[in-house]
């Protein structure tokens, strides 16, 4: 097993653990907390909003639905002889953020005496806990609490009130544990919400703005709705925050629904359905304002409203998606893994009841998870297709450099051709024009090829070529630059050497070439070379050297072949006519 798999395995061991961890964690939850809303044990009663702390409550009444509350003060009131399973001697009231101005509990105990503890809308003192809790201990005395009596002033509805009672010791363990939660899911949605910008600046594409915006949204909605955000701004504590949550879960919603649809590649959504979708998550943003401001009157209705309409939204995003996977769209797979959780996850928490599992945490811990684990999806498979298109950028620009040296090489004998000899010569060439270094270029050109091809075959021609070519490649260097310029025509270019020097040079190339060996192609029959000689001066180009270098090759082949000739500018002295004839010969 190499590394990265044993890595694997570790990570979807430990991933398997805090699963069932988790889930162990959530279904115990369940079964430890006691929502306390649940008839018979709670009774209720409605009041003018009461000024004074403290106050009497009024007559309580344990049936029916409390009414008429909004504007006033709603009481609430536990009979813990009604509750088993909670122990009056070590009890906490867990009670979570809602929208009210305030909100007092009375624990009265057995021999009659009652402690008050309240918290109001924008200050919730010590009181509030990591998921959006507020936490009332019951102070420990002789006698057990009897009555637990919870008084909320203009309270926005009684059917978004989630209450719980449990000891101190799993108060504080799902305490720890939802923080952990909460920590991790809003950590990994800050990297998503990192990742996916900078994605969206690299790739240029618009769905990973609004996937850095989705990501955004619910880690502000996470850090507000956890009130992890009070250590930094405690006045935001309740009513404020709630309004703010409901405001952003719209938003994150439309952002999610704009990153699905518009990340779909390939074969286009039908149109009606496309625009079905975006108008529905715009609308839903609409529908999160009026919403966020409610306190009373139709909340409830409003709130129905929402959620019907989100589930239609999700409806109608999963339909997007599988439609384009039907049409075969790599996105479309992609997306549908990530965020298949998401939508079950916000689907499933509008038809089951979520309230009281994972300590607490409910559907909007489900909600920040399943956002989280969406958010990792995303950026595992966008890294994938980004390593994906790395390679193949590095491909192609390997093949372009092979493209590009090959359009510069002679195939038949692997040498330079006459434009890679171009470019290859041009800085020995400025050299010699600045007059920092001389340059000469030798042409060479085989004697009476057309003979060997004429006897021995074109084959024993090509290799005749390729032996020469092996030999001249030999004083290939930092110094000579070699090529074959095309047919039996070969080129060098040397620099730092002039006159006798140079001369000499160019007799060992001749001699060395007429010393190779090709009696495997053409037996006994020798082969030879003509060389022409021309030294760059200040003002020479290629063309020019070349016009010179070939002058002086057909002199030499006119003088008998086999030979040396060196081309000159006529002031040179040892010139008579501009030719000289190699007096090495
Ligand atoms: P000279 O000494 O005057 O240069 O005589 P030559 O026969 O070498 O010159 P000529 O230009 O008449 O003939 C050159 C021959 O080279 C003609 C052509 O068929 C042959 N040739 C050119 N390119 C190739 C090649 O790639 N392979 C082979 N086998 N022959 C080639
Ligand atoms: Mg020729
Ligand atoms: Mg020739």
């Amino acid at each position: 097993m190499d590394a990265r798999s044993t890595v694997r395995t570790v990570l979807l061991r430990a991933l398997s653990v805090f699963a069932v961890f988790l889930f162990w964690n959530g279904v115990s939850g369940i079964a430890a907390a006691e929502d306390i809303l649940n008839p018979p044990a709670l009774c209720h009663s409605t009041s003018e909003t009461v000024k004074e702390p403290r106050a009497v409550p009024p007559r309580f009444t344990c049936k029916g639905d409390p009414q008429g509350y909004q504007y006033g003060s709603l009481w609430l009131r536990a009979d813990l002889r009604n509750y088993r399973g909670v122990d009056p001697n070590d009890l906490v009231l867990k009670v979570h953020s809602s929208r009210f101005d305030r909100l007092e509990v009375a624990f009265t105990y057995a021999d009659g005496h009652t402690t008050y503890q309240h918290v109001r809308s924008g200050d919730f003192g010590t009181h509030w806990r990591t998921g959006g809790q507020i936490a009332f201990e019951a102070p420990v005395r002789e006698a057990p609490v009897r009555f637990v009596t919870a008084r909320f002033d203009r309270l926005a509805s009684v059917h978004l009130l989630r209450m719980r009672m449990l000891s101190r010791g799993e108060a504080n363990l799902q305490a720890t544990a939802l923080s952990i939660c909460v920590t991790a899911a809003l950590t990994l949605l800050l990297l998503g919400t990192v990742y996916n910008t900078s994605l969206a600046v690299t790739l240029r594409r618009q769905f990973p703005v609004w996937q850095a915006g989705w990501a955004g949204s619910v880690l502000l909605w996470g850090i507000v709705w956890s009130q992890l955000g009070l250590l930094v701004v405690p006045e935001m504590a309740g009513t404020f925050s709630s309004q703010f949550c409901t405001a952003l879960s719209c938003l994150a919603v439309t952002f999610a629904s704009f990153s699905a649809i518009t990340a779909l590649d390939g074969p286009e959504l039908p149109r009606p359905l496309r625009w079905f979708t975006l108008g529905l998550a715009v609308f839903i943003s609409f529908l999160g304002i009026p919403l966020a401001l409610m306190r009373s009157g139709a909340i409830d209705a409003a709130a129905l409203a929402l959620g019907v309409a989100i589930l239609t939204l999700l409806a109608s995003v999963a339909l997007s998606l599988g439609w384009a996977w039907r049409r075969g769209s790599i996105e479309a797979r992609t997306f549908s893994g990530a965020w298949s959780i998401p939508i079950l996850t916000l689907g499933g928490v509008e038809f089951f009841d979520t309230r009281t599992i994972f300590w607490g945490g409910g559907s909007q811990l489900l909600i920040l998870l399943a956002a989280a684990w969406q958010t990792i999806w995303l950026a595992v498979a966008a890294s994938k297709t980004h390593a994906y298109l790395r390679i193949e950028h590095d491909r192609a620009r390997q093949a372009a450099a092979q493209a590009h040296e090959l359009a510069r090489r002679d195939p038949l004998t692997g040498l330079r051709n006459r434009r890679g000899f171009v470019e290859a010569v041009a800085p020995m060439l400025e050299l010699a024009q600045s007059g920092e270094s001389p340059a000469a270029l030798l042409l060479l050109d085989v004697d009476m090829f057309k003979r060997i091809n004429d006897t021995h075959g074109h084959d024993a021609g090509d290799m005749v070529l390729a032996t020469i070519a092996h030999r001249i490649e030999r004083w290939e260097g930092p110094m000579c630059k070699v090529a074959r310029l095309g047919g039996e025509e070969f080129a060098l270019m040397t620099g730092g050497m002039t006159g006798f020097a140079l001369e000499q040079f160019a007799e060992s190339v001749r001699l060395g070439i007429a010393a190779c060996d090709h009696s495997e192609a053409i037996g006994a029959d020798t082969v030879t070379v003509s060389v022409g000689i021309a030294e760059a001066g200040p003002d020479s180009h290629f063309r020019e050297l070349y016009r010179l270098a070939d002058e002086a090759l057909y002199r030499a082949k006119h003088l008998g072949r086999n030979r040396v000739m060196f081309q000159q500018p006529s002031h040179d002295p040892r010139i008579v006519d501009g030719i000289q004839v190699n007096t090495l010969q």
